[in-house]
């Protein structure tokens, strides 16, 4: 098994330190686990992020869960945010060659945290269509601009129910487009499984036709603490088989593998 999106305590709303998520990931007999802290940003606009200070910090915690745990391939990774204002830094962090890999994420809309449960009131006041509209644009100007491996969570606005509306198919068919042309992977991250809406993200049909485009993809549970560290992946690997998908991505220092389907499920 597979993991390439795993938080730690350092983002301060997750809990579990790298070590306890690398013990938790060997017992689920994982092959590959991956860190994707919330990047830092250059001020911290809602304290969620990784400390710009403790960067170095994170980096020797998960070099410490790799060192004691060789049974798992441990990769050093970020997941970061997409926000205009900040492109420079964004840009010159995604680049750090010591990085084995980057998520790119879009969380915000024009400073609006619209996946956070805090903020949920602010959907009633945006039209839908709009907000959709506005992040696909986003996503599109991140692939555009941004150096990076991994789109992470696609439809993510859907979190708490706010499902795609379906006239904005164009979006999606242009932002895969996009994602195909910079030769992107994709992200199937199982987190909206354990939401309400009970559903993976991409949604099905966006996950369909990224396969009939042959993007690649690779997996991610967006454990936010140890238990969460193999959620879904079962089920995400038996999907991505019936999509035809015959392997899984990954990289080491920015170089993609891949992982035969086949290999990763006869594996206990
Ligand atoms: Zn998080
Ligand atoms: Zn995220």
């Amino acid at each position: 098994m597979i993991n390439l999106h795993v938080h730690t305590w350092r983002c301060r709303h997750a809990i579990g330190t790298a070590m306890e998520m690398a013990e938790e990931a060997a017992r689920a007999r994982l092959r590959v686990l991956g860190f994707a802290e919330h990047a830092p940003l250059p001020e911290e606009i809602d304290g969620w992020h990784l400390p710009l200070i403790e960067f170095p910090a994170y980096v020797a915690e998960v070099e410490e869960a790799r060192s004691r745990h060789p049974e798992l391939e441990i990769l050093l990774g970020l997941e970061m945010d997409f926000i205009p204002e900040y492109e420079e830094f964004i840009t010159e962090f995604a680049s750090q060659t010591s990085l084995d890999y980057v998520i790119g994420s879009v969380h915000y809309i024009d400073g609006w945290n619209f996946d956070y449960e805090g903020a949920l009131a602010e959907w009633e006041k945006r039209d839908r269509a709009e907000v959709y509209h506005r992040y696909f644009h986003l996503i599109r100007e991140m692939v555009e601009r941004i150096p990076f491996e991994i789109v992470g969570h696609l439809d993510l606005p859907k979190k708490f129910g706010h499902r795609l509306p379906p006239e904005l198919w164009d979006e999606v068919e242009a932002t895969l487009e996009a994602i195909r042309n910079k030769g992107l992977v994709l992200e199937l991250n199982t987190a909206g499984l354990r939401r309400e809406i009970a559903e993976a993200y991409p949604e099905g049909r966006i996950l369909r036709r990224a396969a009939e485009l042959r993007i690649p993809v690779t997996l991610g549970t967006d454990a936010h603490e140890p238990e969460h560290v193999a959620a879904g992946l079962d089920q995400a690997l038996a999907y991505l088989g019936t999509l035809g998908y015959e392997e899984i991505i990954y990289f080491r220092r920015r170089r993609q593998l891949a992982l035969p389907l086949a290999e990763l499920r006869k594996s206990p």
